[in-house]
């Protein structure tokens, strides 16, 4: 079927490829860090210019590279990493591997200058929109700087994308602080427009995160430690009178790599529960070691995703380790670990699996603070007062001003009304875009094919957009012609009651009226009216089918099953115009890959694949 492969005009193409690894300034940051810790950097300067749109520059210290590997690590699949994929990093060496420089270079000018720590003279490459200009050899110290201008300078479309100097700024710096928690012994420091922002001397987790948030931080964290055969688990956790309207301040890292885990992430606002206000969030960075064929390799291309062989169990260890941590320092009463099952009402888990409570070694020595050589602690402090220890510890001056820090965090997570307009306007060159069988849509790509699953694609954007509804946006509702009352089993009229507030705020128009009965006078806005009655009873099932399945939090429950029930179905015919904008939609989106029950939402097929079908 050689007409379904319709060539992207290569501006088109780009902006897709530049779109698969490289969203903003923050996601190319993240590369090049990443680049230089696998390069053994332990020192990494970081210089942006106007939210990193004109400058993202990192220089480091790492062991640099001879002069072929300077124009070699350019091309697409270049990696020198698939040969030690057994180290320290696996999980770190999985994803779009080899692809990340060649993107980067493909949209925007890129200075490179290294030295490989054999070679007595290094290299300088200038490269283009893909196209070498100029290699030449320079003296420089041994390292790598990496300097890319003007990212996105020859994909305006990519371009429009981009948020104002601040909002990207904030996303550099959110990526930083997620870095350089799992690196607390390497030093940062990081420069906007000349200023420095963030100094981040080599030190301990507790030292580093006292730097990135604050000296006030000392009082506002206890340490929390679990070691258990299937996972380790080590850091810091915020006192729940410090807890947060934002979620900015939460971190898993996995194996020494940032990951986003919301079932993880439920295990510990479960253990919080009662001791904050509902919508408020604590402060944690959490470590977890599991050793990497625990770890589902499939499912975490975009590398911040994963799923755990055992993840119920890291589930009940993670939860009843934040309890204990907690119950230790007297924040919330003794917990009984025999008894306790550590799961809440909307969950299953208890009923399905036996639980037992970890086991924990005590050291009454241990001193948190001690050791700036020691990133994880080896053990709890048996002092059961919250901990004196915190206090004593003064960190340098934290040289980022805590407004201008607090500024930069609002505007991440304010947001974008414009959002939409801007990915309208930028679907411009629509007609490389090709449906098949009123189910998939195909385009081409920098690297072969893409194709998108359309039903999934919607599910991920509704997904994220209905999440973002939580966070403060109330989803415009429509009125219904004729409201319609619906009774329900006393036990589903109590669910929906409980759930009520969250379903407003999802665009819903609903009350009581009457016994076990409610009135529906609107619904949200991107849903066909008419089709009220399936719509609320899908949710409902929808909603009760995912309790069965998984531990949700409420929310993402609703988000999900909402998506779900409103999104673009198989059968379905798709204008150019609707398919373009849904896959900018899509890499606009936090997780783009996965549909929110863990569905690819696109495959790729890259061109050997191809050629190599054709050879067969
Ligand atoms: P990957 O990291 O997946 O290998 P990249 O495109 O990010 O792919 O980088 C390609 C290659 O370039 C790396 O494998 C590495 O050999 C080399 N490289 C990139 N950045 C650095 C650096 N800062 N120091 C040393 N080598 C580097
Ligand atoms: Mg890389």
């Amino acid at each position: 079927m050689p007409e379904i492969i319709h060539l992207l005009s290569e501006k088109v193409a780009n902006q897709i490829a530049a779109g698969e690894v490289v969203q903003r300034p923050s996601s190319a940051l993240k590369e090049l860090l990443e680049n230089s810790l696998d390069a053994g950097a332990d020192e990494i300067q970081i210089l942006c210019r106007e939210g990193g749109k004109s400058l993202i520059q990192v220089n480091d210290n790492g062991m640099g590279m001879s002069p072929s590997d300077a124009i070699l690590c350019f091309s697409r699949h270049a990696t020198s990493k698939i040969l030690h994929s057994e180290d320290l990093f696996h999980i770190q060496t999985m994803g779009f591997r080899g692809e990340a420089l060649a993107s980067i270079a493909a949209v925007s000018q890129v200075k490179l200058k290294t030295r490989h720590h054999e070679d007595d003279l290094g290299t300088e490459v200038r490269i283009e929109g893909s196209r070498v200009l100029e290699q030449q050899e320079i003296s420089c110290p041994v390292g790598t700087s990496m300097e890319i201008r003007n990212l996105f300078y020859n994909v305006p479309a990519r371009r429009n994308f981009l948020k104002s100097d601040m909002q990207e700024l904030s996303h550099l710096i959110a990526e930083l602080e997620r870095i350089s928690l799992s690196y607390p012994l390497v030093f940062f420091s990081f420069f906007h427009n000349g200023k420095e922002l963030m100094h981040l001397p080599k030190g301990s987790l507790v030292q580093r995160i006292l730097h990135l948030f604050g000296n006030s931080y000392s009082e506002k964290i206890v340490p929390v430690q679990e070691l258990t055969d299937l996972v380790e688990i080590s850091g810091y956790i915020g006192k729940p009178e410090f807890s947060k309207k934002s979620r900015r301040e939460q971190f898993f890292h996995l194996n020494g790599r940032f990951i986003r885990d919301p079932y993880l992430h439920h295990a510990v606002m479960n253990a919080y529960q009662e001791w904050i206000p509902a919508g408020t969030s604590p402060f944690y960075s959490i470590h977890l070691k599991v050793s990497p064929e625990k770890v589902d390799i499939n499912v975490h291309p975009s590398k911040t995703e994963i799923k755990f062989q055992d993840e119920k169990m890291i589930y009940t260890i993670l939860q009843t380790a934040v309890k204990r941590s907690l119950g230790k320092f007297h924040l919330t009463p003794q917990i009984d670990f025999e008894g306790e099952t550590g799961f809440g009402e909307m969950s299953v888990l208890a009923r399905n699996m036996p639980v037992q409570a970890p086991v924990s070694h005590f050291n009454p020595d241990y001193n948190p603070f001690e050791s700036s050589q020691s990133e994880k602690p080896s053990s709890f402090p048996q002092n059961l007062e919250p901990s004196p220890l915190f206090t004593e510890y003064k960190a340098p001056e934290n040289k980022f001003q805590e407004e201008e820090t607090m500024n930069f965090r609002l505007f991440q997570e304010e947001e974008d009304a414009k959002l939409e307009e801007r990915i309208l306007n930028s679907a411009q060159d629509s007609q490389s875009l090709i449906q098949i069988q009123k189910e998939f849509m195909v385009t081409s790509i920098f690297s072969g094919l893409l194709i998108l699953d359309q039903q999934a694609t919607h599910e991920r954007i509704l997904f994220e957009r209905y999440l973002k509804v939580f966070s403060g946006k109330i989803q415009p509702s429509q009125q219904t012609l004729f409201p319609q009352t619906y009774a329900f089993s006393t036990q589903d009229f109590a669910l929906i009651q409980e759930l009520l507030p969250d379903i407003k705020m999802l665009g819903f128009d609903i009350r009581e009226f009457g016994k076990n009965t409610f009135i529906v006078e609107g619904i949200p806005s991107d849903l066909q009216i008419h089709e009220e009655r399936s719509i609320f009873e899908e949710l409902l099932s929808n909603f009760k089918e995912n309790m069965r399945l998984e531990p949700l939090h409420p929310r993402e429950n609703l988000a999900r099953s909402l998506s779900k029930r409103a999104s673009i179905k198989p059968g379905k015919h798709l204008t150019n115009e609707e398919m373009r904008l849904l896959i900018d939609e899509l890499f606009a989106c936090e997780s783009p890959m996965y549909s929110p029950e863990g569905k690819p939402t696109y495959i790729t097929l890259s061109l050997s694949e191809i050629k190599k079908k054709f050879k067969e």
